[in-house]
């Protein structure tokens, strides 16, 4: 499948990885727009939240859990962080593997 994310996965596209486990990998963005960004993504191939199946449950569980590991590995749990998901093309989404932005660092504004 040509997806860049799963790519990361498999490890055929490097990254700066920061936590891993049976359903989730979580790594730095290549582009970040705050001193912490870290991509959070499940190992399966989900293209965004509106493809979301009832047997995902688990691993979507883990990928929650997972954001808090990477807040507090970062250093950013306790002054605050956000956690964004875009879809489609209103929300700007440009790779379509399911992924959680989780950005911290500094004070955000809601335009950031
Ligand atoms: P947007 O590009 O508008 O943020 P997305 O929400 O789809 O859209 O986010 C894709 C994110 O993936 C971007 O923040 C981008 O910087 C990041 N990205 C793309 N390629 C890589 C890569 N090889 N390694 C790490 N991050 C990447």
């Amino acid at each position: 499948m040509d997806c860049i994310f799963c790519k990361i996965i498999a490890g055929e596209i490097p990254s700066k990885k920061i936590y891993e486990d049976e359903h989730v990998y979580a790594f730095h963005d290549i582009n970040p727009i705050a001193p912490s960004h870290a991509l959070v993504i499940p190992k399966k191939h989900i293209r965004n939240v509106l493809e979301i199946a009832p047997e995902d449950s688990e691993s979507l569980l883990k990928l929650h859990q997972a954001i808090g590991h990477v807040a507090r590995e970062l250093g950013i749990a306790e002054d605050g962080f956000r956690v964004i998901t875009n879809t489609n093309e209103h929300g700007q989404q440009t790779v379509f593997h399911l992924h959680y932005h989780v950005i911290g660092g500094r004070q955000l504004q809601w335009n950031m």
